[in-house]
């Protein structure tokens, strides 16, 4: 869907070269739901794809997930064996209820910021304990829980840029048995990961 009201799109490379947020502005990661329905209060959208985050690293603190991470990406990357709770991402990705011709744009920030009550990556990263960076406008860096940044339906603590790093607890030191489960509507969807000795929830 155009949209009308919409007269300039900011590009920004760096964090430097971030516009002063206005009232009017919007970020724009793959656009599945912003031009899915009418945006009339919007006049600018900032691009997040420009800052060409990797999609996805893996390091000694576990998987980064860049918010631009597209679900398309994360469900083709191959985890190592060992990570016991790894089925869980194809799991989730494939848990949209949109086509693949949506999870090939839709991102994993742009999930977390919808904050929907069945958003697939929400449910992915609090179960494997994920941790959000958010950019704040006084230029630091604020660290929150993906548990606790989602805190209603389509509300969360805040909507700036944010890469959300999974910590290790994926990883089978920590990590061990898994569930997954949708309604069969799929308005709601959860997860579940357990230590290994024993928790059953
Ligand atoms: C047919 C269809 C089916 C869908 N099915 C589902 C579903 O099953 N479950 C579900 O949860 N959603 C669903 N959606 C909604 C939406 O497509 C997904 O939530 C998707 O993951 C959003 O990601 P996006 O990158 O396209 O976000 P965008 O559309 O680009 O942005 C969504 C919102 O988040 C903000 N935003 C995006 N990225 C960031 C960021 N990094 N920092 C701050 N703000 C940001 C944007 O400003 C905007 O307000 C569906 C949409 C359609 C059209």
């Amino acid at each position: 869907m155009d949209l009308n009201t919409v007269t300039e799109v900011a590009h920004p490379r760096t964090r430097a070269q971030l516009p002063v947020w206005t009232a009017g502005d919007a970020w724009l990661a793959g656009g599945t739901w912003l031009f899915s329905e009418p945006q009339v209060h919007l006049t600018r959208l900032i691009d997040l794809t420009d800052f060409k985050w990797p999609a996805l690293s893996v390091g000694a603190t576990g998987l980064t997930i860049a918010a631009t991470c597209t679900v398309a990406q994360l469900d083709a990357f191959a985890c190592p064996p060992e990570w016991l709770a790894a089925p869980l991402i194809n799991q989730c990705c494939r848990a949209y209820l949109a086509s693949f011709k949506i999870w090939k744009t839709a991102t994993v920030g742009g999930n977390l910021c919808m904050s929907l009550p069945a958003g697939p990556m929400i449910s992915l990263t609090a179960a494997l304990d994920g941790i959000c960076t958010i950019w704040k406008a006084d230029g630091s860096e604020q660290k929150v829980k993906v548990a606790d940044f989602v805190i209603a339906d389509q509300r969360n603590r805040r909507r700036v840029p944010f890469n959300c790093r999974l910590q290790r607890t994926h990883k089978p030191k920590n990590c061990g048995r898994r569930c997954f489960t949708t309604s069969p509507t799929r308005s709601i969807m959860m997860t579940f990961t357990a230590s290994r000795r024993g928790a059953s929830t």
